[in-house]
């Protein structure tokens, strides 16, 4: 009897490439092709690369040579936004079958199966929608909602890998949902470049695809994905009295200072971020914001520097991701001047870290002695002791202590006891009967 073929999914970058990495992996199912992950043998290796740093472009080509390394006789398909700008290049790496562009990835599938000959083994096909997902160990599903972005912002390619801005129909997405609930996942995640022109080229708004999720799916848990802070929809607030909204906002700022963000061609000064921020927080118990700065783009003054590090202070942010700025060939910023040395570069970063810290010690410790429902997604043992762990409503870390052995992907109600000694996670105790669903 013949048997299927394999195939390991592999990403890296933003949530959108997990996303259609989750997409793939569910097209590939349907063909009868079996989705691995970890160190298990495969006859296939499809690698979503990044190109937003050149860090990122490094990683992408390290793990496209070492998944060539490792497995030899499988078949390199590379897609992402690095094959996008660098195709040619990415086609000519040793071991690389098939080069799909961003333009052509929702077909990535199909063309894979073709162009490299590929039998479609129906009779050995898997329609649970979530085994792709558990296969590669994760819980919670990311769902591409929306590609492209229609602004510029200097530091950016994504405009240019991605393209002009394009949705995915409403009924598609709730279809969606309705399937990765059906196949047992209990949280998903709302995926896009640019989420708030969710629906500009069809007639509805972010805000509306959230309501028809909500009332057209049971899925418990429902995430909104990075959201730039402006073209935020009306009635953007009123959907998180639905308790199945989770109260957690990742809002890019980028950078404190107004002359800087002017130089990224950024949409939201920072007065409008407060107010944002502040309206959110008005509107919706517990919210969580987390954020995205960039340290020592070019022209970044030690007054700039001074006047981010001081409005983050002021914003609370429960986690900050530290992007340390590096010229990104083919941006407008590339052709800024004055660069900022290395060593002054690294000593921003430091000290954001350090800010960061006691920020987000801050927002976890306000949240001791709150009962909230967990998503239990992994478990682990150290020095003979047993936790799991997860993320609160507010997308706060947990390590959850004591309690019956789960095997994951359970929600259980905790109360939040304490934050750890190193000041990364809070720690929780089970209490009472596991919550249906919310917070
Ligand atoms: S809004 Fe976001 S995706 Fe669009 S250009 Fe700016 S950073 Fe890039």
């Amino acid at each position: 009897m013949s048997r299927s073929h394999r195939v390991k999914l592999q990403t890296l970058g933003c949530r959108l490439n997990e996303a259609e990495l989750e997409a793939w992996g569910e097209g590939f199912q349907r063909k009868g092709v079996e989705v691995v992950g970890g160190d298990e043998p495969a006859d296939l290796v499809v690698i979503n690369t990044c190109a937003v740093t050149q860090e990122a472009v490094r990683k992408s080509r390290q793990i496209l040579r070492k998944s060539h390394r490792e497995l030899p006789g499988a078949r390199l398909i590379i897609s992402g936004c690095l094959a996008s700008l660098e195709a040619d290049a990415l086609a000519r790496e040793a071991g690389v079958d098939l080069v799909v562009s961003n333009a052509d990835k929702d077909r990535l599938v199909d063309i894979a199966m073709e162009a490299l000959e590929i039998p479609a083994m129906p009779e050995l096909a898997i329609t649970d929608v979530a085994s792709p997902l558990f296969a590669r160990g994760r819980q919670r599903a990311f769902v591409k909602v929306q590609d492209g972005c229609r602004y510029q912002c200097t530091f950016c390619i994504t405009t240019q890998a991605r393209g002009a801005e394009l949705s995915r129909p409403v009924d598609e997405v709730v279809a969606a949902i309705r399937r990765l609930h059906g196949g047992g996942v209990k949280e998903v995640v709302l995926t896009g470049v640019h989420l708030g022109g969710y629906g500009s080229d069809l007639g509805v708004d972010l805000a509306g695809l959230i309501e028809r999720v909500l009332a057209e799916t049971k899925i418990p848990r429902l995430r909104i994905g990075s959201l730039e802070p402006w073209d935020l929809p009306d009635g953007f607030w009123e959907l998180f009295q639905d308790p199945r909204l989770m109260p957690h906002l990742h809002l890019p700022l980028q950078s404190g200072s107004d002359a800087v963000l002017k130089r990224m061609a950024r949409r939201c000064k920072t007065a409008e971020f407060a107010r944002l921020v502040e309206r959110g927080r008005q509107s919706v118990p517990d919210l969580n914001v987390t954020t995205d700065i960039i340290v020592g783009f070019p022209g970044e003054t030690d007054a700039d520097w001074r006047q981010t590090l001081d409005f983050a202070e002021a914003m609370a942010f429960g986690h900050i991701h530290i992007f340390s700025y590096s010229p990104r060939a083919g941006t407008l910023a590339a052709k800024l001047p004055d660069p900022i040395d290395a060593a002054v570069k690294k000593a921003r970063c430091q000290g954001l870290q350090g800010l960061l810290k006691d920020s987000k010690l801050a927002v976890m410790r306000a949240q001791i002695g709150k009962r909230v429902s967990l998503l239990h997604e992994s478990a682990a043992k150290e020095r003979d002791q047993a936790w799991r762990s997860g993320y609160t409503p507010n997308y706060l870390p947990v390590r959850l202590i004591g309690g019956q052995e789960e095997t994951g992907n359970q929600i259980l109600d905790v109360e939040l006891t304490d934050v750890d000694e190193a000041g990364e996670l809070i720690l929780a105790r089970p209490v009472g009967q596991p919550e249906a669903a919310g917070r």
